[in-house]
């Protein structure tokens, strides 16, 4: 359409006649035809699982993995965006962050060694909340909204541990003690 014949209907329904129509062109248009300009809003419902999140829980148990994706889920159609950050850790990996800061350069990051941490057993995740421009809230009150969601679903919230707290960790429930997990890995029956 011509330059010339936007700018006749744009004078026409009473908008700058500059002859490159915009949302403004539209909606004097769309309002001189009668037709409803009321936005559309967004379709509502649970938003989908993002990727990492995914990545993560996959790295799980499968008894884990279906409690993870249940509480996710839970926390997401509330309206909070919340991820999976971590999932399981091998021994090697738990090793290599045990190092961190004592054998090896760096901020200390973890108190336990390789098979003294639940996450080296496929059974714990930690999360994070995201404000809307993607910046993780460590400190957000949402944070403990989603460990109580964790309660609710028979889970394990490290936020409501005494003495040291982990308010990023969620894991199973579990009926054995860390030394007992590592006595099963050995003996190659770990359940999980
Ligand atoms: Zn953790």
């Amino acid at each position: 359409m011509s330059t010339a014949l936007w700018a006749k209907i744009q004078a026409f329904v009473g908008v700058t006649a500059d002859g490159i129509p915009g949302n403004t062109t539209a909606e004097a248009v769309a309002k001189m035809l009668g037709i409803d300009t009321t936005p559309v809003p967004a379709p509502s419902g649970p938003a989908a699982t993002d990727p990492r999140s995914a990545a993560n829980i996959a790295t799980l148990k499968p008894a884990a993995q279906t409690k993870a994706r249940e509480w996710l889920a839970a926390c997401l159609a509330l309206g909070i965006t919340v991820k999976v950050i971590c999932g399981t850790r091998t021994y090697d990996e738990q090793a290599a962050l045990y190092a961190q800061g004592r054998t090896k350069p760096g901020p200390k990051v973890t108190n336990s060694p390789p098979g003294y941490s639940w996450h080296n057993f496929g059974v714990a995740w930690d999360f994070v909340v995201f404000d809307a421009d993607g910046q993780p809230q460590w400190d957000s009150p949402l944070m403990e909204k989603c460990g109580r969601i964790a309660e609710s679903h028979g889970l394990d919230w490290g936020g409501s541990w005494t003495g040291f707290q982990d308010t990023p960790h969620i894991q199973l429930r579990m009926d054995c003690t860390l030394a007992d997990a590592r006595q099963l890995v050995t003996e190659g029956k770990w359940w999980v």
